[in-house]
């Protein structure tokens, strides 16, 4: 965009579809810790997450970020709350409900281990660490299977590296939430600026041209108008 159309789009009042909306978000990882240096986690920029977010505080919603560890500036108009492990995302979830749409962008780790170390552990030469994993809440579950409170969208998240309709397909089933964006993490789209998504739903799959992160959020909110 040239000057001139910069600026004068920074004058024209903008189209507030989802006022008075309000939109729960989580994004980035979840790290969940071994000891005080060492953590367990799931790679995730946040971007995705973040673009989402940006996207549906200019549509006019009232937006709450849930954010695990990322290094990205908070979208303007967006409340963001920090959290570290997937039992806090957790929390902070439910806390902040009542939600018309809550969307899982978050990369939930989905082990944790059960009782951290105070200090450092130490490579002592007596052999490996005898860690014992714990299962993370499933936050998206927990959420689209709610009878009190349950948002009226309920989405989710699927990073698949094979099979990617088909498992998001049978995920959207197994954690009854109403639509799975599935996106094809084979390539380069961890901590990319590119997306290929599909929106399953009931009805069947509806895939999005391959865009940009922020134009992927953006035709999101489009859908999500169209949905609400
Ligand atoms: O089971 P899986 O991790 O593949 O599911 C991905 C979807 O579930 C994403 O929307 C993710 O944010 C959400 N999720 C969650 N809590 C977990 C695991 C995944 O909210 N413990």
């Amino acid at each position: 965009m040239d000057i001139v159309g910069a600026v004068k789009n920074f004058f024209t009042p903008k189209a507030q579809p989802l006022k008075g909306k309000h939109v729960l978000i989580t994004a980035g990882p979840t790290h969940e810790p071994i000891d005080p240096v060492r953590y367990i986690a799931n790679r995730s920029s946040g971007k995705q997450g973040f673009a989402i977010a940006e996207a549906f505080a200019s549509a006019g919603a009232k937006v709450t970020l849930i954010a695990g560890p990322v290094n990205i500036a908070t979208p303007k108009g967006v409340t963001r709350l920090d959290i570290e492990s997937a039992r806090q995302m957790h929390h902070a979830v439910h806390e902040n409900l009542p939600a018309d749409v809550a969307i899982f962008v978050a990369a939930v780790a989905d082990w944790r281990t059960s009782g951290s170390a105070d200090q450092k552990m130490k490579k002592d030469g007596k052999g490996l660490p005898d860690l014992k994993l714990a299962e993370n809440p499933d936050i998206l579950a927990s959420v689209a299977q709610l009878t009190e409170e349950r948002p009226k969208l309920v989405i989710g998240f699927a990073a698949e590296t094979e099979k990617v309709i088909a498992h998001a397909t049978s995920k959207r089933i197994r954690k009854a939430c109403d639509w799975i964006i599935a996106n094809d993490v084979s390539g380069g789209v961890m901590g990319g600026n590119n997306n290929t998504a599909h929106i399953i739903t009931e009805g069947g799959c509806d895939t999005l041209p391959t865009a940009s992160k922020g134009d992927v959020g953006r035709m999101i909110v489009d859908r999500v108008i169209g949905g609400l």
